[in-house]
């Protein structure tokens, strides 16, 4: 098995849930007291979180990039990048390390058109939403990704920044999400990806009509199937 490098802290309340996966889905695949075989860097999100809103993007791959070096000089043989938004700094990471980096809209990607789906609802962080790193990506792959209005674009933003990353799961945001969700199903997405790590601490399945991909979950079980190959 090989070491599988987190590199996470973006929120920590995701990065908790990756390495809960990943030590599950290595036991589902191994049996017994197999565990996951892996190293964490995990950064402080204040920082982090300050360079996004200043825009200091440059600043703030220099800092990951560093990071992922961390991670492969403490043994990492892949690396994890555990958050959607930071993957707009993703080349400079790739750059950085010479392990293989598993970028989370290839995985997203391929996850989606494993059910022969096309055009599929977006709900992220702004920058996820609104900037082309993410969608562009998913284009490339014949991905058309639906994103809500302005307004709502701004009630999904708020709840991953004010409520999710600081483990708040609030019933009515959830209730949000859902109304937001069914507009975009009303719009003609035959799936929704939710495109951010910590969304699906707040919803599942259950929560809107038409299949839905949580990223964590599949981004993990991409890089654990990488370790595990
Ligand atoms: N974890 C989130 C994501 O997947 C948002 C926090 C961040 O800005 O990294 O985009």
């Amino acid at each position: 098995m090989k070491t599988i490098g987190l590199l996470g802290g973006m929120s920590w309340e995701s990065t908790a849930e990756y390495y809960r996966l990943a030590n599950e889905l290595v036991r589902e695949r191994l049996g017994g007291l197999h565990s996951a075989d892996c190293v964490i860097r995990s950064v402080d999100f204040a920082e982090i979180e300050r360079l996004q809103g200043a825009g200091e993007w440059e600043a703030a791959g220099l800092i990951l990039a560093s990071e992922a070096r961390a991670l492969e000089a403490a043994g990492a043989e892949l690396v994890v990048l555990c958050t959607n938004t930071m993957h707009k700094v993703a080349p400079a990471i790739e750059a950085a390390a010479s392990v293989p980096f598993v970028h989370i809209a290839e995985t997203t990607a391929s996850a989606v058109l494993s059910q022969c789906l096309t055009t599929v609802g977006l709900l992220a962080t702004r920058f996820t939403m609104e900037e082309s790193f993410y969608r562009d990506r998913l284009a490339a792959r014949g991905i058309t990704a639906v994103v809500p209005d302005d307004a709502d674009r701004a009630i999904v933003h708020r709840i991953i920044y004010d409520e999710l990353c600081l483990g708040i799961i609030r019933d009515e945001s959830r209730a949000e999400y859902q109304r937001i969700m069914a507009g975009l199903v009303a719009q003609g997405v035959e799936g929704m990806i939710y495109g951010c790590t910590e969304i699906e601490l707040l919803v599942g399945p259950g929560d809107t009509t038409v299949p839905v991909f949580p990223t964590t979950r599949l981004h993990i079980e991409a890089a654990v199937a990488l370790a595990l190959a």
